[in-house]
């Protein structure tokens, strides 16, 4: 399994919720996580207006200071397909699905590493936007607490 950066994989989980929200998007098809500066791609039909991504930041930014506890539950892979598209899990993920949730703001499956509180990323800041072919690409950087 790919280890990703914690903390800017649990960003990761308030951003794909934050643009699903605003949006009613799909969340991030593809991403690439690093420690200093990660992207998530959308599929999407336009590029986003300056003002679009400061709202976005600030949600983001509103959900991390709320210090919302990350935690993670088990459910049988057949009651969480009723809830959750379980297309992206790796097969691997078995029987039993793990719903990871942040507050009451996202949940989703997910076999990856997180913070324990949202309190642990102090802050977001959207590095760039840009669309390309129905891509909507998402590079930002997050400040450690
Ligand atoms: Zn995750």
């Amino acid at each position: 399994m790919k280890q990703y950066d914690k903390h800017m994989h649990t960003t990761e989980h308030i951003l794909n919720q934050t643009m699903v929200q605003m949006f009613g998007c799909n969340r991030s098809f593809s991403n690439h996580l690093e420690r200093k500066k990660s992207k998530c791609d959308y599929h999407f039909d336009r590029a986003l207006s300056t003002e679009e991504e400061e709202q976005i930041t600030a949600k983001v930014n509103e959900m991390l200071q709320m210090n919302l506890p990350v935690t993670a539950e088990e459910m049988p892979r057949e009651e969480a397909a009723k809830e959750f598209d379980l297309e992206k899990l790796p097969d691997a993920a078995g029987e039993v699905i793990r719903i990871v949730r942040v507050g009451e703001y996202d949940a989703c499956p997910c076999i990856g590493d997180h913070v324990e509180n949202t309190s642990e990323v102090e802050s977001f800041r959207m590095v760039s936007s840009d669309f390309n072919e129905g891509v909507l690409r998402i590079r930002f950087k997050i400040k450690r607490a």
